[in-house]
């Protein structure tokens, strides 16, 4: 590594390490949108923002931005989020941040021939109020005004809590960007899988971000005493656990991810036949079609299961979204950054995990720099990354940069 590497990694790894100090409780990283962490995050921020020469300020929806460039140019925008979930590592969204604040520092001399910004958002993980992206959201212009009604744990409104933290709710539109004032939107962050640390490599291009789909099952059957023989039996319990087992033979041949995370049964006693199960299905693969094609076979399946068993079916969808395709031109100046780095050719991968560059998508193009995590661990205190992997990852997304800058000349 240069010197210059070195001090910027150090640098980065410095700053997840104080930021990780800003939490609401002792045993671990939690920091919520809104929350007094939030102010201080975000003032840090704005701190290191105005070191790298960008001029400073919070947006309506708590969103810490910096630019340079003149007023009428467009502008490239490069950030991730501050905030985190319970018991977070140090790293999730907080490196990609640090990574973009020292980007704008490497190029304060460098000319473009556009406005560089760089953005924290203030929620991305939707741990206070159960939305996710609300920052991302409002600075694309999708925030929906009755999430102002939100409330969190303690029954605070996410109005109330807006005020508390010194701004209005009713005036979050005026975070949204207009529709041509951006260039384009690159994301560096944490893998949060093990596929470049299993193929040895410290970054990737993602090419897309998968779009979940999210159903409750519920099988119905007849609630019996447990003296019932088994062949009078209609256990509604015994269907699902079929149908889960069956979910993830069919997802992992089609390489999709299926997961069943919660589970109900009626009427929930030791000794009664359930006659009643429901449990959830959340179900991600890179395109919408290879997702839902998945779900066909699954329902097929599921189908077969319950008749076979003399249970009732039925699916219920209570979430979709549409997969993100990272812009053919990004991807490219992110690959362009990749090969230009020791890491050489840059492998491409797809986001099981959602990402501000998704809301942003719904404003202008987006692409996104995976960096390489310890066992692809994630959400934990164990969350690692390393600065020799951090260093490359600079200087890819500053090659980036520096591409997108070309391609726009041209
Ligand atoms: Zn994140």
């Amino acid at each position: 590594m240069t010197i210059e590497q070195q001090t910027d990694a150090a640098w980065v790894m410095a700053r997840c390490d104080e930021l990780a100090t800003h939490s609401s409780r002792p045993d671990g990283i939690e920091r919520v949108y809104l929350s007094h962490e939030h102010r201080h995050v975000n003032a840090l921020a704005a701190e290191w923002m105005a070191e790298a020469d960008l001029d400073t300020w919070q947006d309506a929806a708590a969103n810490q931005c910096g630019r340079r460039g003149e007023p009428h140019l467009p502008a490239l925008l490069l950030g991730s989020h501050l905030d985190t979930v319970p018991g977070a590592g140090r790293y999730d969204g907080i490196l990609g941040v640090l990574v973009a604040i020292v980007v704008a520092r490497r190029l304060r001399h460098t000319e473009l021939p556009f406005a560089l910004e760089v953005v924290a958002f203030g929620d991305e993980e939707g741990t206070r109020f159960g939305t996710t992206l609300l920052g991302s959201r409002a600075l694309a212009g999708t925030w929906q005004p009755e999430w102002a009604e939100l409330t969190d744990a303690s029954g605070l409104t996410l109005r109330e809590a807006m005020s508390d933290f010194g701004l209005d709710v009713d005036r979050v539109g005026e975070a949204a960007r207009a529709p041509g004032s951006l260039v384009g939107y690159l994301e560096a962050h944490i893998e949060q899988g093990p596929l470049l640390e299993e193929a040895d490599r410290a970054l990737g291009v993602v090419t897309s971000i998968a779009g979940a789909r999210r159903l409750f099952v519920s099988i119905t059957g007849e609630a019996r005493h447990c003296a019932t023989p088994y062949d009078r039996r209609r256990d509604a319990l015994l269907g699902a656990s079929a149908a889960i087992t069956a979910i993830e033979r069919i997802a992992r041949a089609a390489r999709s991810f299926a997961t069943v995370g919660r589970i109900r049964v009626e009427p929930d006693a030791v000794n009664v036949v359930p006659g009643f199960a429901e449990f959830s299905l959340d179900l991600r693969d890179a395109t919408d079609e290879a997702r839902d094609a998945t779900l066909d076979a699954i329902r097929s399946e599921l189908e077969l299961i319950c008749a076979t068993r003399g249970l009732t079916l039925e699916l219920r969808e209570t979430h979709a979204a549409p997969a993100v395709h990272c812009a053919p031109a990004l991807r490219d100046a992110v690959g362009r950054g990749i090969r230009s780095t020791a890491d050489g050719a840059p492998m491409e991968l797809f986001s099981v995990a959602g990402h501000d560059a998704m809301a942003v998508a719904a404003l202008t193009d987006v692409a996104m720099l995976f960096v390489r995590c310890e066992d692809g661990i994630s959400h934990h205190r164990d969350e690692a990354v390393t600065e020799a992997d951090v260093a490359v990852a600079i200087d890819a997304l500053e090659m980036a940069v520096l591409a997108v800058a070309d391609a726009h000349r041209g």
